[in-house]
């Protein structure tokens, strides 16, 4: 098995017919690094920030979380890495930051919606972010975003980060990439609004599919209802990678879908590009990629966009794994 990963890590992703797919990595902390490259990502589609903050009980300072976001980009070596903010809120609470208790946690406050509502806190790990971007090729993406002005709103901050830096004298990257999360149906629907805004969008399947089906992602008594492959779902996916073609935006995958070998080739005939997952999941998938065409990936697309159930359309993948 050890055998079969070390060939497979250093082959190039490429499908029989010579389409080149990213294969990357979900993180949360540097220990990971050396296992996600081992396993053959090619950088970090996403670094979850939120442990950063964990099991502490303040808040990291500026020049704490830009030792850690330092430490990240000199381990990529070159490679990109894409740095959510703070994704706290729904399921993730902080023992010293007392969020108050709600009714729905998950379509509550959470992630950009309390980075917006205390811009203290997140202009302090943008600073720390932009410290550490001369260091490697880091980029920024938020969570969460669910309408246009909450992207202009964080850039804004951005811009007054970015400021503060220079009055400082100190140096970052001043072109840095940002980046949003798909994972709330609204920005979906509106992918082509919010695609003018930013320069690439990754979709996170985990919340978008709650917030698509209504169904809790924690819930256990409903989990038969969490379905990726709901027509439903698999519509609204392709019509966001669909609009970030045509606004020439670069389209990542970093929820849990994209570390599923049965919805690889459906989602690279959907025209996905980047797959970012856990480390252990990435040799299955690049062994999809590198033994199936991109053709046959586009007629399985074709095909099960006709298809009216999940259960139809997880019984013709499987058929074609
Ligand atoms: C997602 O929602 O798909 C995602 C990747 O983010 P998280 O699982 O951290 O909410
Ligand atoms: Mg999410």
């Amino acid at each position: 098995h050890s055998e079969e990963l070390k060939l497979l890590k250093d082959k190039t992703a490429i499908t029989l017919d010579g389409t080149r797919i990213t294969l990357s990595g979900n993180i949360s902390e540097a220990g990971e690094m050396d296992s996600m490259f081992n396993h053959g990502a090619e950088g970090v589609g996403l670094l979850r920030t939120e442990m950063l903050f964990m099991d502490r009980n303040q808040f990291p300072d500026e020049d704490e979380q830009f030792e850690f976001y330092k430490t990240i980009a000199l381990n990529a070596k070159g490679k990109p890495v894409i740095i959510r903010t703070i994704d706290i809120g729904g399921d993730k609470s902080l023992p010293y930051f007392n969020l108050p208790a709600e009714l729905n946690p998950f379509l509550g406050y959470r992630a950009i919606r309390i980075c917006l509502d205390r811009p203290d806190l997140f202009i302090t790990q943008l600073k720390a972010i932009l410290r550490a971007s001369v260091y490697g090729g880091l980029k920024i993406m938020f969570p969460m975003i669910s309408n246009l002005s909450e992207i202009l709103e964080a850039k804004k901050i951005l811009e007054e980060a970015k400021s503060s830096l220079t009055q400082q004298n100190v140096n970052f990257n001043a072109d840095i990439e940002v980046g949003i999360m798909i994972e709330i149906p609204s920005a979906a629907i509106t992918a082509d609004i919010l695609a003018r805004e930013v320069s690439f969008f990754s979709i996170g399947t985990n919340d978008l599919c709650q917030y698509i089906l209504a169904v809790d992602r924690m819930n256990e008594k409903i989990s038969h209802l969490y379905d990726p492959f709901n027509p439903g779902v698999l519509r609204l996916i392709s019509h966001v990678i669909e609009q970030s073609q045509k606004h020439n935006i670069h389209v990542g995958m970093c929820g849990e879908m994209a570390a599923d070998p049965l919805a690889t080739q459906l989602l690279m005939g959907m025209g996905l590009k980047e797959f970012s997952m856990s480390a252990t999941s990435i040799p299955a998938v690049k062994k999809i990629i590198l033994s199936n065409n991109m053709e046959k990936a586009g007629e399985i697309c074709s095909k099960v966009m006709q298809m009216n159930s999940s259960a139809e359309i997880i019984s013709y993948l499987e058929q074609n794994l």
